[in-house]
């Protein structure tokens, strides 16, 4: 049934007003994979992947595209202007240069904005004729070519909004204030530790209407973005149930979206954050891609305005509550005490070849009582013991032989978690093993429980090993 659902119910009282056309999320969805731009597969593409895309939208009928400014290593900004409407929205993605979820839905946008004659081509042109898109993609190029948050000099963006130090954060507010755009969104990617309120879902989207001043009134700049994002919320929660968050509306004097609010641009925040079995974000995107679409519509047709503020506020506020992995209840005997435990683990991320590619090293990021916490993975361990992994005995010549000499399961089995090697793999290779190696001259395993350490773990019942936990993942060997 939630497939069935068409936008018109959603976008639909307003309708009188705006030309009504029967456009609907599965539509959008349906036609998606004709519009996705294949050429970007993950999320540390760089600006010299994105430039020939936006500069081919030049040649398209209705895209006027020019060089905005440069950032600090002198990296072209784009400006990507589509339709001649009268209302004016202006989006900006990945000022952050390591959150780049809606610069890759922006690619896919434009792909379906320049399709002529495509099958939703009725609903594109009442979407150019009603409103002037402005988009940035990629704000902050230097900090995507690091993969990294903050620009080149090392200062956040979107802490500059008002001292306005730096030429990306110059550029975007003489954008804004040359446009006096109607509505701005500000498109970044959250930790996908967050959850929707406290339901142990992982916020796959979190929204916010920042607010712009500290006691959080709401004048009616605000009101529109608070009202738009309760329709985007109910729309999204279709396909994404439990996971939409709000995000916290405390002021922050130095943002831009509290800032773009008090200017007079109607500001919404979309936070894109995790979902199961989509570490590269790419089911994200493709979400994301339907609320971009769909948010226009609900400008264009103005079917945010049946909305209130009680809407909003009923979405949950994000909590960070989330872990990659937890162990509940296990037993865990030190110094002859036995102590009830819970361990949570993370998978943190490591770059590498020039920050394109990206290995996981796991963290133990907390223990003790976990009860208020979730996990992506979670194990019942109440009826097992908690033992530190073994350093094997012998020490191999390579991964290659390694591999060769045993099965990693009877060796965890027999309670072996670490290995060292004459040879060591590279990192990323080393990571991915479900045995920790070391260097031939390591003289014990190190396998204690300490906060921000990595340690290998055996789960632990009649004496059999039931589980192990190597680099943070867990591996099951009682079957
Ligand atoms: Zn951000």
């Amino acid at each position: 049934m939630k497939y069935l659902i068409p936008l018109y119910i959603f976008f639909g009282l307003h309708l009188a007003k705006a030309q009504t056309l029967e456009i609907t999320a599965p539509k959008i969805l349906a036609t998606y994979p004709a519009y996705l731009e294949t050429s970007i597969k993950d999320r540390r593409f760089k600006h010299e992947e994105i430039v020939p895309l936006i500069k081919a939208l030049r040649n398209k009928p209705g895209f006027e595209v020019s060089v905005a400014g440069q950032s600090v290593e002198g990296r072209d900004i784009y400006l990507v202007r589509a339709g001649t409407g009268p209302v004016k929205v202006l989006l900006w993605s990945q000022m952050h240069g390591d959150e780049p979820t809606a610069t890759m839905a922006m690619m896919d946008v434009f792909n379906f904005l320049a399709d002529a004659g495509g099958p939703l081509d009725e609903w594109r042109q009442l979407l150019l004729k009603d409103l002037s898109l402005y988009f940035i993609p990629m704000l902050n190029p230097d900090g995507a070519e690091r993969f990294q948050r903050r620009n080149a000099l090392d200062i956040d963006l979107n802490r500059d909004a008002v001292r306005q130090q730096t030429p990306e954060a110059r550029l975007l507010k003489q954008i804004r204030d040359s446009l006096q755009a109607d509505w701005g969104f500000n498109l970044h990617d959250q930790s996908r530790y967050y959850s929707a309120g406290r339901s142990g879902q992982t916020a796959s989207f979190s929204f916010l209407a920042p607010a712009y001043n500290t006691e959080k009134d709401i004048n009616e700049v605000r009101l529109r973005s608070i009202q738009l994002i309760a329709n985007l919320d109910q729309l999204i929660e279709q396909y994404l149930p439990g996971r939409i968050g709000r995000y916290d509306d405390e002021f922050e004097a130095r943002a831009f979206g509290d800032n773009m609010q008090k200017w007079g641009t109607s500001t919404i925040l979309i936070e894109s954050g995790g979902l199961p079995n989509d570490p590269e974000k790419q089911e994200l995107r493709r979400y994301h891609y339907l609320l971009l679409l769909s948010a226009f519509e609900a400008i264009r047709s103005e079917s945010y305005a049946q909305y209130t503020k009680e809407d909003y506020f009923l979405i949950p506020e994000n909590k960070r509550l989330l872990h990659d992995l937890i162990i509940r209840e296990a037993s865990w005997q030190k110094d002859g005490q036995t102590y009830l435990i819970d361990l949570a683990f993370r998978q943190i991320e490591r770059l590498y070849n020039g920050a394109r590619l990206v290995y996981y090293e796991g963290r133990l990021t907390d223990l003790g009582d976990l009860s208020t916490f979730s996990g992506y993975e979670e194990l019942d361990a109440s009826d097992m013991l908690l033992q530190a992994g073994k350093m094997y005995p012998r020490i191999f010549f390579d991964l290659k032989e390694l591999q060769r000499s045993d099965n990693y399961r009877n060796m965890l089995a027999q309670g072996y978690t670490d290995v060292r090697l004459q040879r060591m793999p590279p990192k990323e290779i080393a990571a991915q093993q479900p045995l920790k190696l070391h260097p031939a001259d390591t003289k014990k395993a190190n396998n204690e429980l300490h906060l921000n350490g990595n340690p290998s773990l055996l789960l632990v019942k009649g004496g059999e090993v039931q589980y192990a936990i190597v680099n943070g993942r867990l591996f099951e060997l009682a079957k």
